[in-house]
């Protein structure tokens, strides 16, 4: 049986808006890429994810598909239930009805997503976690934020905002963390706080600008400022990650994000730390995410299709 229908899936980013048409077996048939230009202001950028998201549903009639459904993921605070982006720095969203917008333009069931919640959908489902019932996904960029996945359904929270792992206290004495409170887990191991970590041990000394990747590289070359900056990240980390293992019992932790791009540097050292951390827990798998930075729109496509009732993709293989 030929199967024509797709979702027109969207992920909104503060930077750029990652958009695809998707079928139900997961294959992208279509991609685009458009920027999101948050500066324009929040109405402004919602009037885009319409014009884009009609104009994929568009593209797909003209293809001769079907389109049957939108899912839009969006970061910061998300009301999935309602459909509502609450709050977003990046973007500027302050409780915007976006899936009621989105069915009222497009004539489309619609759902919205937070966007590290359906990348760890995807991860789980498509990805790095596929097979393994329960995924632990952790994106480690400027910040870090996690998804907690239980056979394909990421858990929202009573508030829309479940996997904040980034904000749980790791060194109480730390920095202070964007939330106001000091010692949070991405104040100290976030891509952002490793390079700031860097700058501040090396003083007059360091360039003024080092990413974590750098650090990373330095410390593989051996410099030993850059392995004691990125050893203290990886602690806090296993701290953070021990913290969640204890919590949810997955079988799987998956990382993504920016860091998650050191590979082996980062995974090697962290898994080590991780073991020496378990005491009667079971340890979870430690890998890297698969699906790259198309992981958030994939996952908003599967939030469409299930919004749906259509789940005919990795389980089945
Ligand atoms: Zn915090």
């Amino acid at each position: 049986m030929s199967d024509d229908r797709v979702v027109v899936a969207l992920d909104v980013g503060g930077t750029g808006m990652k958009c695809a048409l998707v079928r139900p077996d997961g294959v992208v048939v279509s991609t685009e890429r458009h920027p999101t230009d948050a500066a324009r202001g929040p109405a402004a950028v919602v009037g885009t994810i319409l014009d884009v998201a009609g104009g994929l549903a568009e593209k797909a009639r003209a293809d001769g598909l079907t389109p049957i459904a939108v899912g839009i993921a969006v970061p910061g605070v998300v009301d999935e239930a309602r459909g509502v982006a609450v709050w977003s720095a990046n973007v500027g969203f302050r409780d915007v009805p976006l899936r009621d917008l989105t069915v009222q333009r497009l004539g489309l069931p619609t759902a919205l997503g937070h966007d590290v919640r359906v990348g760890g959908l995807a991860e789980a489902r498509l990805g790095a976690g596929r097979g393994t019932g329960h995924v632990l996904f952790v994106a480690i960029g400027t910040g870090i934020a996690a998804a907690h996945v239980v056979d394909g359904t990421a858990a929202v929270g009573a508030h829309g905002a479940a996997g904040e792992i980034g904000h749980i206290l790791v060194r109480p004495d730390g920095p202070r963390c964007g939330c106001g409170r000091p010692g949070c887990l991405e104040a100290v191991a976030s891509a952002s706080a490793i390079g700031r970590r860097y700058a501040e041990l090396a003083g007059d000394t360091a360039d003024t600008q080092v990413t974590a990747a750098e650090v990373a590289d330095r410390a593989a070359a051996g410099e030993p400022l850059a392995g004691q900056v990125w050893q203290e990240a990886v602690e806090a980390l296993a701290d953070g990650l021990a913290s969640g293992q204890a919590l949810f019992d997955v079988a799987t932790i998956v990382l993504g994000g920016g860091l998650a791009q050191a590979g082996e540097r980062l995974l090697t050292p962290l898994r080590a730390a991780l073991h020496e951390r378990m005491t009667f827990h079971r340890e979870p798998q430690l890998v890297a995410a698969a699906l790259g930075d198309e992981a958030g729109c994939l996952g908003a496509a599967l939030l469409a299709l299930d919004a749906v009732g259509v789940r005919d993709h990795q389980e089945k293989r």
